[in-house]
């Protein structure tokens, strides 16, 4: 019975140590650096998509441990219905001034007036810079995060600083510096007018480093329809300098756009030596510990809730889990428990004593029965 509870006991230790070690994870992912895409248009040469490996020596960043992109695991998401809703504002530019439109020699980039924001969903408002594509080929499909393993064709990533602080630059550097919405592009059967408004300039911006002016059009269309489910984590720049700053968004709900729109962003704009600007996604990062969190039940949290169990905001808005409480609930249970063995196990202990004493007894009242003696069982006591 001792060993029992021994055992029980270590069992309860094990949990709690495996539980504060994933907490300082947690906390080893917060620590985070400087500064995103903020090379905004200064253009950075020293990198490339094809040598991804190299990052990791020539930025020290892009060896952090809260880096982008990722794998999203369904399985392994966290509902979390607490999490604010993305509540835009400005987005429809319809008439407003001209948008410039960039080919930087890594991507596809739109500037975006600071009169768009996200004024809900975090702790702060956060301020548009600028908005950008992730793309591969036909053969192989370029989204740089991944569903269960699987990339979509192309990603948009719209880029958000903190309005805490002056401009993007100054933010990228600062922990709660960015927000970075993502929407997963697909093919669709027909064509889509809104990203039309993009593609079709892409004919006067083939060539590395330079831009056009497109008329201003409603943006918020670029996004997925829905904005209400979404998954959320910390994460980081997926270009050089990769300063873990960003706070994820990527919307559950798809754009499509046809084939044909799909095959002019990978086949039309070129980058140094007149090559073809492809394939300009990140390989997908570990997640060190990392939660990811849902705004929506998915299928393998319906059934069985996967619920963070607290939670707090953090900065960013970001969610962080807190142990503290649940630490205290399991040695409070563990000591209950404990307790509760072994006063039961104490009690069998000593009515099976008192039963095989009383046997005893009653034996050798049988065979020696004492001449003197008037033996009561009921006052036998065990010692
Ligand atoms: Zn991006």
């Amino acid at each position: 019975m001792l060993l029992l509870m021994f055992l029980i006991l270590h069992l309860y230790l094990q949990v709690l140590v495996t539980a504060s070690s994933s907490s300082s994870e947690e906390d080893g992912s917060s620590e985070r650096d400087d500064g995103e895409h903020s090379k905004g248009s200064s253009h950075q040469h020293q990198w490339g998509y094809h040598d991804q490996e190299r990052w990791l020596s020539a930025f020290e960043h892009c060896r952090g441990k809260s880096q982008s992109p990722i794998n999203i695991d369904t399985r392994k998401v966290f509902y979390e219905p607490r999490l604010p809703a993305i509540q835009l504002e400005g987005y429809d530019l319809t008439g407003s001034p001209a948008l410039t439109l960039f080919n930087n020699g890594h991507t596809l980039q739109l500037s975006l007036p600071s009169s768009m924001r996200i004024v809900t969903g975090f702790d702060h408002v956060y301020v548009a810079a600028q908005l950008h594509f992730h793309w591969g080929t036909t053969a192989d499909p370029g989204s740089e995060h991944t569903v269960d393993k699987v990339h979509f064709p192309a990603e948009i990533h719209v880029v958000h600083y903190n309005s805490k602080y002056a401009n993007l630059i100054e933010a990228a550097s600062k922990a709660d510096g960015l927000a970075v919405l993502g929407g997963f592009i697909g093919i669709g059967l027909h064509e889509n007018d809104n990203y039309e408004k993009i593609l079709s300039a892409l004919k006067d911006i083939s060539k590395e480093e330079s831009n056009t002016e497109i008329p201003g059009f409603n943006v918020r269309h670029l996004l997925p329809n829905s904005l209400e489910g979404f998954y959320r984590y910390a994460g980081s720049l997926t270009t050089p300098p990769c300063f873990q700053t960003v706070s994820w968004t990527l919307f559950n709900d798809s754009i499509r756009v046809s084939r044909r729109q799909l095959a002019a962003l990978e086949d039309s704009l070129k980058t140094e030596h007149n090559k073809l600007l492809s394939k300009n996604f990140r390989a997908p990062q570990l997640l060190h510990g990392r939660k990811v969190l849902t705004s929506f039940r998915t299928a393998s949290t319906t059934g069985k809730a996967r619920e963070a169990p607290r939670l707090e905001t953090h900065g960013s808005g970001v969610m962080k889990t807190s142990g503290a409480k649940w630490h205290i609930l399991a040695i409070t249970f563990g000591v209950l428990f404990a307790v509760t063995l072994l006063v039961f196990s104490m009690y069998t202990y000593r009515q099976k004593k008192k039963y095989s004493k009383f046997k005893k007894d009653s034996k050798q009242n049988v065979i020696y029965k004492p001449a003197a003696k008037d033996t009561d069982p009921t006052s036998v006591t065990v010692t």
